[in-house]
């Protein structure tokens, strides 16, 4: 991971860094590194960020992990609600578009989006100037494959170890284990007794990616090497897409405030679908 780190030249010595901590393996794992190489950055500081969508029986749990967590490392946890952001949980959405019986985008749709937003505005609320998150490797190469499913060719370019999208409103994203297996992740877990929760999202299922997790898996059993070789194959091409992401032109949302490529940010245009 230190290499990765290097290479993508992720963090500078006085970064005040929001760690993304969900309570499951790979985020509690990269506290856990994050906290042990800041020891060698002594103007770096970290902060952990929880962005609790308000999944009943999953989320719960794990902030309790993820606080607990922190407390033992002596890290100030942050945590933001999709109820105090939005005025309702994931939960409550998901059940509200049910009763209407309306199927649309999943539940995974929607919570990504507004989590994306949630953790942006936590990390400014702690006044952060880089946010990591515990992407793997697993979940890089899943990223790619479903950008490409969906013909999404804009976030095939923009998703990437560390993000370039130039607003003053975005904190800065990079993810140190984007080079790290998945299992690697897990296996550092459970040497290092460090505690997570395991118990899977109860929306995970209905979500596309979890069938290219599937599929991923059983090609990379077959054929060792396949998910490190597609996410290489997009670091070779990454040359061709630069200048997409730093190119797009972002407004105010017209009505948050917020970047916006068009006059209404993905945000809003959700909360207005859903209200
Ligand atoms: Fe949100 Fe889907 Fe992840 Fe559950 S699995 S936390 S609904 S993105
Ligand atoms: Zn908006």
């Amino acid at each position: 991971m230190r290499v990765t780190v290097a290479k993508y030249g992720m963090f500078r010595f006085d970064d005040r860094i929001a760690v993304a901590v969900s309570g499951g393996k790979d985020s509690i794992s990269l506290l856990r590194v994050l906290v042990k190489m800041e020891r060698f950055r002594p103007k770096a500081s970290l902060v952990a960020v929880t962005v609790d969508e308000g999944i009943k029986g999953y989320r719960d749990e794990a902030m309790k992990i993820a606080a607990a967590y922190c407390g033992n490392l002596g890290i100030e946890h942050h945590v933001v609600s999709f109820k105090e952001l939005y005025g309702f949980t994931l939960d409550e959405l998901v059940a509200g578009k049910r009763l209407k019986g309306e199927s649309g985008l999943t539940s995974c749709a929607y919570c990504g989006v507004l989590r994306r937003r949630a953790l942006n505005v936590a990390a400014r609320e702690v006044h952060a100037t880089k946010i990591a998150t515990a992407h793997t490797l697993d979940d890089e190469v899943q990223t790619i494959l479903l950008n490409i499913f969906h013909g999404d060719v804009l976030r095939l370019a923009k998703e990437k170890p560390v993000t370039d999208e130039v607003h003053e409103r975005f904190v800065p994203k990079v993810k140190p284990f984007c080079e790290v297996p998945e299992r690697e992740s897990a296996l550092y877990a459970y040497v290092k007794r460090v505690p997570f929760q395991s118990t899977p999202c109860p929306y995970a299922s209905e979500a596309l990616r979890n069938d290219i997790r599937v599929m991923l898996n059983r090609v990379e059993e077959k054929h060792a090497g396949t998910k490190f070789t597609i996410f290489n194959a997009i670091e070779r091409i990454r040359p061709a897409f630069n200048g997409v992401a730093k190119n797009s032109h972002y407004e105010e949302c017209v009505v948050c405030g917020e970047p916006a490529s068009h006059g209404l940010c993905k945000v809003c245009q959700m909360l207005r679908e859903v209200g």
